[in-house]
């Protein structure tokens, strides 16, 4: 790993850095560390770490803002890949926005409200980064990211770029293609929004961010939305019927005010939440015969 590390150094231009904890990167604060974390500069970068992974035969793991992982305590074998501030222009023409994956999403949404474009709202209170959100299919109040996907670059596993529309993202529910396809990494996107009026856009993301206060454990330590909606109904309401509010596994716990939402009180580890995932998922079967799938990225657990 160290000869990697070093060869690393010679060819991109960010940041490599070894052993390194991996909790500061996420919202939950939990995770050991990765071999190696690259906080790539460029695309080109991006390119040069997939080579250099490949030929060694050393796993590469994406990261965006870390606001839907949960990162084993062991931490991550291999590469882990960061895109973040170093690629994060974003460009708006009419109605088009040319992004790079590291920008915010929060950001995004904002910054297309204030142009009088629909279709990002929600984006407002969906931490992470655009590239999270491709990966996630990140979505709120009846809108999603694939909906306003034209199209998207990304760097493969062999290094190459290659271009994907929105078709070649095979999006649905919470999931796309850059979850299915290892090594992927989403570097750029091409989004098509909608013109509407500037005063309904601006109030529709304020009444979105206002719901989220009032529903959500706002300020904790949390990833969102633990469990994927099952067809017809909802995560949360049957997490609270089978009666797991305030459950808890050490210092993690399903947030009194939100039943989808696990928290960090504090010292919690990635354990904790685990076990405690596995626990409201038997406390459900049990009662109502649904297994919940996690929406959360499980990473580096056996
Ligand atoms: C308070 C709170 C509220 C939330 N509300 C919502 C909500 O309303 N709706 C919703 O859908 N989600 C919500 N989430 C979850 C989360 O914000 C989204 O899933 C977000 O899009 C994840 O982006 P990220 O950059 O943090 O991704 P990460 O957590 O870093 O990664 C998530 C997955 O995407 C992959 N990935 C990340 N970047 C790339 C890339 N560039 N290329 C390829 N793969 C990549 C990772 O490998 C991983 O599998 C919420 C989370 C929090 C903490």
């Amino acid at each position: 790993m160290n000869e990697l590390a070093a060869r690393l150094r010679r060819e991109v231009r960010g940041q490599i850095l070894l052993n390194e904890p991996l909790s500061p990167y996420t919202s939950w604060r939990l995770g050991g560390p990765a071999d190696v974390l690259v906080l790539p500069a460029s695309l080109d970068d991006v390119a040069a770490v997939q080579e250099l992974a490949r030929e060694r035969g050393v796993p590469v793991t994406v990261l965006g803002g870390g606001s839907n992982v949960l990162i084993a305590d062991s931490g991550l074998r291999g590469v882990v890949v960061r895109i973040g501030r170093p690629l994060s222009a974003v460009r708006i023409t009419d109605d088009v926005v040319e992004a790079e994956c590291g920008a915010p999403f929060p950001r995004i949404g904002r910054l297309t409200v204030q142009r009088g474009l629909t279709g990002l709202e929600f984006a407002g209170g969906v931490p992470g980064t655009l590239g999270g959100a491709l990966a996630m299919n990140a979505g709120a109040h009846d809108q999603s990211t694939a909906a306003v996907v034209l199209e998207v670059t990304a760097v493969d596993a062999r290094g190459r770029v290659v271009r994907l529309s929105r078709e070649d993202m095979d999006f649905s529910y919470r999931s796309s293609r850059l979850q299915k396809e290892p090594g992927l990494v989403a570097v750029k996107a091409k989004l098509r929004l909608r013109e509407a009026s500037p005063a309904e856009v601006r109030e529709r993301m304020r009444a979105f961010m206002e719901r989220r206060r009032r529903t959500q454990p706002v300020g904790t330590k949390n990833a969102g939305s633990v469990f994927k909606n099952p067809p017809g109904d909802f995560a949360g309401r049957l997490v609270e019927a089978a009666g797991c509010k305030g459950m808890a596994v050490g210092d993690a716990m399903v947030s009194p005010m939100h039943a989808n939402f696990i928290i960090n009180r504090g010292a919690a580890t990635a354990d904790d939440v685990r076990r405690l995932i596995e626990k409201v998922q038997t406390a459900v079967f049990e009662r109502f015969g649904v297994e919940l799938a996690p929406e959360v990225r499980m990473l580096g657990f056996a």
